[in-house]
């Protein structure tokens, strides 16, 4: 009985159907889950250091989340990103990265990525690497310690250099991206400064932004990618 439930509910919600497609007819093949509200930085554009979060209850399970994110696959999402929050302090992550690489291997999906500030990359980047993980985006506004400390209030900008060199020795490809609010705009200088060194074979893509200033003008990143190494040692 238990299983006629279960097939039930596969055939309501998985049958492969009609493409999912914009307005526009354009075919919506990127897709972004978030997987937490929760993060291990309290960034002042982002969140306020006493946050009262979602009760559990609230969230969808790991096996919903897997479940849901199945569905837009079935639909043609071909491009899966796990968000937050801080996507890799939801407990049994890994479990749900194992789930969904199971598209991969499928052929269903072509990438399955997350975008992360880096804290927990030490701990989780080998593992992510074995389940099929290829590519991590990286949010970093600075790399001047005390602007970082200020910026995420709880974050300590040596553990996400740890965490980006514990990516790069598990072959993760890594992009970074760079808050674009104005407080934010203040420490790119050190966030995208040098190309100095070249040693690194990982380009880090800063997929950040010009914001519009307060009068209107943009303010530029003065270059677009910077190499990991360069990255750490402009710190
Ligand atoms: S690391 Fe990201 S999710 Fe966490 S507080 Fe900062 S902006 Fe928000």
């Amino acid at each position: 009985m238990e299983h006629d439930t279960q097939t039930l509910l596969d055939r309501q919600v998985l049958p492969p159907r009609a493409p999912l497609v914009d307005p526009f007819a354009r075919a919506i093949t990127y897709l972004r889950v978030s997987v937490t509200d929760r993060c291990d930085f309290r960034c002042v554009y982002c969140m306020a250091e006493n946050m009262t979060f979602l009760p559990k209850v609230d969230l969808l399970s790991l096996e919903e989340l897997d479940r849901l994110c199945s569905v837009f696959i079935a639909k043609g999402v071909r491009k899966l990103r796990l968000t937050g929050g801080e996507p890799l302090v939801r407990r049994g992550i890994m479990t749900l990265v194992g789930s969904l690489a199971r598209h991969l291997k499928t052929g269903a999906l072509d990438e399955l990525t997350l975008t992360t500030n880096g804290s927990q990359l030490p701990k989780y980047a080998r593992e992510l690497v074995d389940l099929g993980v290829k590519r991590v985006n990286v949010s970093l506004d600075t790399l001047d310690p005390d602007k970082f400390r200020a910026i995420t209030r709880w974050g300590e900008l040596d553990k996400v250099l740890a965490g980006i060199d514990a990516a790069q020795a598990a072959g993760l490809n890594i992009t970074t991206s760079t808050c674009r609010s104005r407080s934010c705009a203040r420490a790119w200088p050190s966030a995208i400064r040098s190309t100095r060194s070249t040693t690194a074979p990982a380009v880090l893509p800063a997929t950040c932004a010009s914001p519009r200033l307060a009068d209107g003008s943009a303010s530029s990143p003065p270059s677009p990618t910077i190499s990991a190494k360069a990255a750490i040692a402009c710190g």
